[in-house]
Protein backbone atom coordinates (compact mmCIF):
# COMPACT_ATOMS: atom_id res chain seq x y z
CA UNK A 1 0.00 0.00 0.00
CA UNK A 2 1.19 3.32 -0.67
CA UNK A 3 1.81 6.27 1.70
CA UNK A 4 -1.04 8.65 1.10
CA UNK A 5 0.63 12.08 0.83
CA UNK A 6 -2.13 14.23 2.06
CA UNK A 7 -2.34 17.78 2.21
CA UNK A 8 -3.55 18.33 5.43
CA UNK A 9 -0.68 17.91 7.57
CA UNK A 10 1.28 20.60 5.81
CA UNK A 11 -1.78 23.02 5.73
CA UNK A 12 -2.15 22.97 9.49
CA UNK A 13 1.19 23.29 10.24
CA UNK A 14 2.07 26.18 7.72
CA UNK A 15 -1.30 28.04 8.49
CA UNK A 16 -0.01 28.38 12.12
CA UNK A 17 3.08 29.72 10.77
CA UNK A 18 1.84 32.02 8.40
CA UNK A 19 -1.02 33.09 11.33
CA UNK A 20 2.01 34.42 13.39
CA UNK A 21 3.91 36.03 10.26
CA UNK A 22 0.25 38.27 9.69
CA UNK A 23 0.11 38.77 13.42
CA UNK A 24 4.04 40.72 13.84
CA UNK A 25 2.80 42.45 10.03
CA UNK A 26 -0.10 43.66 11.68
CA UNK A 27 1.72 45.07 15.06
CA UNK A 28 3.80 46.91 12.58
CA UNK A 29 0.95 48.44 11.82
CA UNK A 30 0.35 45.98 7.83
CA UNK A 31 -2.27 44.47 7.50
CA UNK A 32 -1.63 41.84 4.21
CA UNK A 33 -4.18 42.29 1.85
CA UNK A 34 -5.10 40.45 -1.11
CA UNK A 35 -7.35 41.19 -3.77
CA UNK A 36 -8.59 38.32 -6.40
CA UNK A 37 -10.53 39.28 -9.28
CA UNK A 38 -13.20 37.48 -10.82
CA UNK A 39 -14.75 38.36 -13.65
CA UNK A 40 -18.38 36.76 -14.15
CA UNK A 41 -20.26 33.90 -12.61
CA UNK A 42 -18.54 30.49 -13.61
CA UNK A 43 -19.17 28.20 -10.70
CA UNK A 44 -15.52 26.30 -10.48
CA UNK A 45 -13.84 29.90 -10.47
CA UNK A 46 -16.60 30.77 -7.48
CA UNK A 47 -15.51 27.94 -5.61
CA UNK A 48 -12.03 28.62 -5.87
CA UNK A 49 -12.09 32.56 -5.21
CA UNK A 50 -14.06 32.09 -1.89
CA UNK A 51 -11.65 29.41 -0.82
CA UNK A 52 -8.66 31.81 -1.54
CA UNK A 53 -10.71 34.42 0.50
CA UNK A 54 -11.34 31.46 3.76
CA UNK A 55 -7.48 30.65 3.79
CA UNK A 56 -6.38 34.49 3.56
CA UNK A 57 -8.80 35.62 6.47
CA UNK A 58 -7.87 32.29 8.35
CA UNK A 59 -4.11 33.60 8.51
CA UNK A 60 -5.43 37.35 9.35
CA UNK A 61 -4.83 38.62 6.17
CA UNK A 62 -7.64 41.20 4.56
CA UNK A 63 -9.11 39.23 1.58
CA UNK A 64 -11.93 40.24 -0.93
CA UNK A 65 -13.36 39.15 -4.29
CA UNK A 66 -13.48 42.00 -6.40
CA UNK A 67 -16.42 40.78 -8.80
CA UNK A 68 -16.64 42.43 -12.52
CA UNK A 69 -19.49 41.41 -14.67
CA UNK A 70 -19.46 39.00 -17.35
CA UNK A 71 -19.88 41.52 -19.52
CA UNK A 72 -16.90 43.63 -17.99
CA UNK A 73 -14.99 46.21 -20.96
CA UNK A 74 -11.68 45.99 -21.43
CA UNK A 75 -11.23 49.26 -20.42
CA UNK A 76 -12.81 48.69 -16.96
CA UNK A 77 -10.98 45.51 -16.28
CA UNK A 78 -7.28 47.15 -17.08
CA UNK A 79 -8.41 50.07 -14.78
CA UNK A 80 -9.36 47.83 -11.93
CA UNK A 81 -6.20 46.41 -12.01
CA UNK A 82 -4.27 48.95 -12.26
CA UNK A 83 -6.55 50.83 -9.29
CA UNK A 84 -5.13 47.74 -6.88
CA UNK A 85 -1.61 47.60 -8.87
CA UNK A 86 -1.39 51.46 -7.39
CA UNK A 87 -2.85 50.98 -3.71
CA UNK A 88 -0.38 50.65 -0.86
CA UNK A 89 -2.79 48.62 1.24
CA UNK A 90 -3.04 45.79 -1.50
CA UNK A 91 0.17 43.58 -1.46
CA UNK A 92 -1.44 40.64 -3.56
CA UNK A 93 -3.26 40.78 -6.53
CA UNK A 94 -4.62 38.11 -8.95
CA UNK A 95 -7.48 37.74 -11.89
CA UNK A 96 -8.92 33.90 -11.32
CA UNK A 97 -8.80 32.36 -14.53
CA UNK A 98 -10.56 31.96 -17.25
CA UNK A 99 -11.88 35.15 -18.15
CA UNK A 100 -14.57 35.89 -20.47
CA UNK A 101 -14.29 35.88 -24.28
CA UNK A 102 -14.17 39.70 -24.75
CA UNK A 103 -10.32 39.78 -22.63
CA UNK A 104 -8.59 36.90 -24.09
CA UNK A 105 -6.80 39.17 -25.97
CA UNK A 106 -5.69 41.02 -22.74
CA UNK A 107 -2.31 40.00 -21.41
CA UNK A 108 -3.74 39.81 -18.11
CA UNK A 109 -0.23 38.65 -16.39
CA UNK A 110 1.83 41.95 -17.65
CA UNK A 111 -0.84 44.39 -15.54
CA UNK A 112 -0.23 43.04 -12.32
CA UNK A 113 3.13 44.03 -10.37
CA UNK A 114 5.71 41.75 -9.97
CA UNK A 115 5.94 42.39 -6.63
CA UNK A 116 1.89 42.37 -5.86
CA UNK A 117 2.20 38.39 -7.73
CA UNK A 118 0.63 36.44 -5.43
CA UNK A 119 -0.01 34.01 -8.05
CA UNK A 120 3.43 33.65 -9.24
CA UNK A 121 1.74 34.01 -12.83
CA UNK A 122 4.39 37.15 -14.47
CA UNK A 123 6.96 36.58 -16.46
CA UNK A 124 9.24 38.25 -14.03
CA UNK A 125 8.11 35.44 -11.77
CA UNK A 126 8.86 32.66 -14.54
CA UNK A 127 11.47 34.57 -15.64
CA UNK A 128 13.67 33.91 -12.45
CA UNK A 129 12.70 30.27 -12.02
CA UNK A 130 14.32 30.30 -15.36
CA UNK A 131 17.30 32.36 -13.72
CA UNK A 132 17.84 29.72 -11.06
CA UNK A 133 15.29 31.24 -8.54
CA UNK A 134 13.84 28.49 -6.06
CA UNK A 135 11.56 32.02 -4.86
CA UNK A 136 14.26 33.96 -3.36
CA UNK A 137 13.96 36.80 -5.94
CA UNK A 138 10.57 36.22 -6.88
CA UNK A 139 7.04 34.94 -5.85
CA UNK A 140 6.52 30.93 -7.12
CA UNK A 141 3.88 29.86 -8.84
CA UNK A 142 1.04 28.36 -6.89
CA UNK A 143 0.78 25.26 -7.78
CA UNK A 144 4.06 24.37 -8.73
CA UNK A 145 5.67 26.01 -5.33
CA UNK A 146 3.49 23.90 -3.29
CA UNK A 147 4.31 20.16 -4.79
CA UNK A 148 7.84 21.20 -3.91
CA UNK A 149 6.58 22.17 -0.38
CA UNK A 150 4.35 18.84 -0.05
CA UNK A 151 7.53 16.76 -1.65
CA UNK A 152 10.18 18.55 1.20
CA UNK A 153 7.40 17.61 4.39
CA UNK A 154 7.30 14.02 3.47
CA UNK A 155 11.06 13.71 3.16
CA UNK A 156 10.70 13.15 -0.94
CA UNK A 157 14.34 13.64 -2.43
CA UNK A 158 14.36 15.14 -6.00
CA UNK A 159 18.03 15.62 -6.27
CA UNK A 160 19.19 13.18 -8.91
CA UNK A 161 15.70 11.75 -9.35
CA UNK A 162 14.17 11.56 -12.49
CA UNK A 163 10.85 13.55 -12.47
CA UNK A 164 8.16 12.88 -15.53
CA UNK A 165 6.29 15.17 -15.23
CA UNK A 166 3.10 15.33 -18.21
CA UNK A 167 1.12 18.49 -18.85
CA UNK A 168 3.02 21.80 -20.14
CA UNK A 169 0.63 24.54 -19.39
CA UNK A 170 2.47 27.90 -18.08
CA UNK A 171 0.92 27.54 -14.83
CA UNK A 172 1.93 24.01 -13.65
CA UNK A 173 3.88 21.74 -16.27
CA UNK A 174 5.96 24.12 -17.51
CA UNK A 175 7.21 26.19 -14.11
CA UNK A 176 6.97 23.04 -12.45
CA UNK A 177 9.82 21.73 -14.69
CA UNK A 178 12.38 24.40 -14.08
CA UNK A 179 11.76 24.51 -10.02
CA UNK A 180 12.19 21.03 -10.14
CA UNK A 181 15.11 21.62 -12.10
CA UNK A 182 16.87 23.93 -9.71
CA UNK A 183 16.84 21.69 -7.20
CA UNK A 184 18.94 19.21 -9.28
CA UNK A 185 16.25 16.56 -10.48
CA UNK A 186 16.61 15.28 -14.33
CA UNK A 187 12.78 16.28 -15.36
CA UNK A 188 11.29 15.07 -18.69
CA UNK A 189 8.37 17.34 -19.56
CA UNK A 190 5.48 15.28 -21.39
CA UNK A 191 2.86 16.64 -23.79
CA UNK A 192 0.27 15.49 -25.79
CA UNK A 193 3.03 14.93 -28.52
CA UNK A 194 4.72 12.70 -27.14
CA UNK A 195 5.57 9.30 -27.90
CA UNK A 196 6.36 6.29 -26.30
CA UNK A 197 5.16 8.33 -23.06
CA UNK A 198 5.56 5.19 -21.23
CA UNK A 199 8.71 4.46 -21.57
CA UNK A 200 9.49 7.82 -20.17
CA UNK A 201 6.71 6.74 -16.83
CA UNK A 202 8.31 3.48 -16.34
CA UNK A 203 11.67 5.33 -15.92
CA UNK A 204 10.67 7.77 -13.89
CA UNK A 205 11.17 7.62 -9.74
CA UNK A 206 8.40 10.91 -9.50
CA UNK A 207 5.42 11.08 -12.01
CA UNK A 208 3.78 14.55 -11.41
CA UNK A 209 0.23 14.62 -13.67
CA UNK A 210 -1.31 17.59 -14.87
CA UNK A 211 -3.48 16.54 -17.47
CA UNK A 212 -7.04 16.98 -17.26
CA UNK A 213 -8.51 13.72 -17.86
CA UNK A 214 -10.20 11.40 -15.95
CA UNK A 215 -7.91 8.21 -14.98
CA UNK A 216 -5.57 8.82 -17.54
CA UNK A 217 -2.48 7.11 -15.91
CA UNK A 218 -2.70 3.63 -15.29
CA UNK A 219 -0.93 0.64 -13.81
CA UNK A 220 0.72 0.22 -17.18
CA UNK A 221 2.25 3.48 -16.93
CA UNK A 222 3.99 3.03 -13.53
CA UNK A 223 6.77 0.75 -11.41
CA UNK A 224 6.79 -0.43 -8.03
CA UNK A 225 8.94 2.54 -5.59
CA UNK A 226 7.82 5.47 -7.72
CA UNK A 227 6.04 8.85 -6.27
CA UNK A 228 2.99 10.00 -7.76
CA UNK A 229 1.61 13.51 -7.58
CA UNK A 230 -1.70 14.12 -9.01
CA UNK A 231 -2.30 17.59 -10.16
CA UNK A 232 -5.46 16.75 -12.15
CA UNK A 233 -9.28 18.01 -10.71
CA UNK A 234 -11.75 16.17 -13.29
CA UNK A 235 -15.44 14.67 -12.51
CA UNK A 236 -15.75 11.11 -13.44
CA UNK A 237 -19.38 10.13 -15.28
CA UNK A 238 -20.97 9.57 -11.56
CA UNK A 239 -19.84 13.29 -10.81
CA UNK A 240 -17.23 12.31 -7.97
CA UNK A 241 -14.05 14.14 -8.15
CA UNK A 242 -11.34 12.79 -8.77
CA UNK A 243 -7.27 13.33 -10.46
CA UNK A 244 -5.81 12.12 -13.50
CA UNK A 245 -4.37 8.75 -11.78
CA UNK A 246 -6.64 5.85 -11.76
CA UNK A 247 -6.27 5.54 -8.44
CA UNK A 248 -7.40 1.99 -7.49
CA UNK A 249 -4.82 0.53 -9.83
CA UNK A 250 -1.85 2.59 -9.40
CA UNK A 251 -2.04 2.87 -5.46
CA UNK A 252 -1.19 -0.26 -4.47
CA UNK A 253 1.75 -0.57 -7.01
CA UNK A 254 3.74 2.81 -6.00
CA UNK A 255 5.07 4.06 -3.00
CA UNK A 256 3.29 7.51 -2.53
CA UNK A 257 0.56 9.03 -3.58
CA UNK A 258 -1.32 12.28 -3.47
CA UNK A 259 -5.47 11.63 -3.68
CA UNK A 260 -7.82 14.01 -5.27
CA UNK A 261 -9.19 15.47 -3.10
CA UNK A 262 -7.09 16.25 -0.19
CA UNK A 263 -3.50 16.04 -2.02
CA UNK A 264 -2.37 19.19 -4.33
CA UNK A 265 -5.22 21.13 -4.73
CA UNK A 266 -5.01 22.59 -0.97
CA UNK A 267 -1.88 23.41 -1.32
CA UNK A 268 -2.25 25.27 -4.63
CA UNK A 269 -4.36 27.71 -2.40
CA UNK A 270 -1.91 27.61 0.72
CA UNK A 271 0.94 28.78 -1.43
CA UNK A 272 -1.02 31.94 -2.24
CA UNK A 273 -1.46 32.57 1.36
CA UNK A 274 2.19 31.88 1.57
CA UNK A 275 3.12 34.33 -1.28
CA UNK A 276 0.95 36.84 0.22
CA UNK A 277 2.72 37.12 3.55
CA UNK A 278 6.28 37.09 1.81
CA UNK A 279 5.80 40.00 -0.31
CA UNK A 280 4.02 42.07 2.58
CA UNK A 281 7.33 41.50 4.39
CA UNK A 282 10.01 41.52 2.05
CA UNK A 283 8.34 44.82 -0.04
CA UNK A 284 5.64 46.57 1.82
CA UNK A 285 7.15 46.30 5.39
P1 LIG B 1 -3.98 22.61 -19.71
O1 LIG B 1 -5.24 22.19 -20.38
O2 LIG B 1 -3.51 24.01 -19.85
O3 LIG B 1 -2.81 21.65 -20.19
C1 LIG B 1 -2.99 20.28 -20.27
C2 LIG B 1 -1.68 19.65 -20.68
O4 LIG B 1 -1.88 18.25 -20.75
C3 LIG B 1 -1.18 20.12 -22.05
O5 LIG B 1 0.19 20.39 -21.98
C4 LIG B 1 -1.46 18.91 -22.95
O6 LIG B 1 -0.52 18.75 -23.97
C5 LIG B 1 -1.33 17.77 -21.96
N1 LIG B 1 -2.08 16.61 -22.41
C6 LIG B 1 -3.38 16.55 -22.76
N2 LIG B 1 -3.69 15.30 -23.15
C7 LIG B 1 -2.56 14.58 -23.07
C8 LIG B 1 -2.23 13.24 -23.37
N3 LIG B 1 -3.15 12.39 -23.83
N4 LIG B 1 -0.97 12.81 -23.16
C9 LIG B 1 -0.03 13.68 -22.69
N5 LIG B 1 -0.29 14.96 -22.39
C10 LIG B 1 -1.53 15.40 -22.59
O7 LIG B 1 -4.16 22.19 -18.20
P2 LIG B 1 -3.68 22.82 -16.79
O8 LIG B 1 -2.24 22.64 -16.60
O9 LIG B 1 -4.30 24.14 -16.64
O10 LIG B 1 -4.47 21.81 -15.83
C11 LIG B 1 -4.25 20.42 -15.87
C12 LIG B 1 -5.12 19.76 -14.83
O11 LIG B 1 -4.68 20.20 -13.55
C13 LIG B 1 -6.62 20.14 -14.89
O12 LIG B 1 -7.37 19.05 -14.44
C14 LIG B 1 -6.73 21.28 -13.90
O13 LIG B 1 -8.05 21.39 -13.35
C15 LIG B 1 -5.75 20.82 -12.84
N6 LIG B 1 -5.19 21.88 -12.02
C16 LIG B 1 -5.15 21.64 -10.69
C17 LIG B 1 -4.59 22.53 -9.83
C18 LIG B 1 -4.54 22.19 -8.39
O14 LIG B 1 -4.37 23.08 -7.58
N7 LIG B 1 -4.66 20.91 -8.04
C19 LIG B 1 -4.03 23.81 -10.31
C20 LIG B 1 -4.04 23.93 -11.75
C21 LIG B 1 -4.60 22.99 -12.56
P3 LIG B 1 -0.36 19.81 -25.21
O15 LIG B 1 0.39 20.96 -24.61
O16 LIG B 1 0.41 19.08 -26.21
O17 LIG B 1 -1.75 20.18 -25.64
Amino acid sequence: MAKLLLAKPLVEKTTENLKKRCEKLKEGGITPCIKVILVGEDPASKVYTRSKKRLGEKIGADAEIVNLPDDVSVEEFTTTIAKHNSDKNVHGLMVQLPVPSQLSGVDIQSLISPEKDVDGATEHSLASIILGSKGENSLLPCTPSGIISLLKFYNIELVGKNVVIIGRSLIVGKPLAMLMTNYNATVTLCHSRTSNLMEHTQNADIIVTAIGQNSFLKACHIKEGQTIIDVGINRNSEGKLCGDVDFDAVEPIVSAITPVPGGVGPLTVLSLAQNLIETTEKNFS
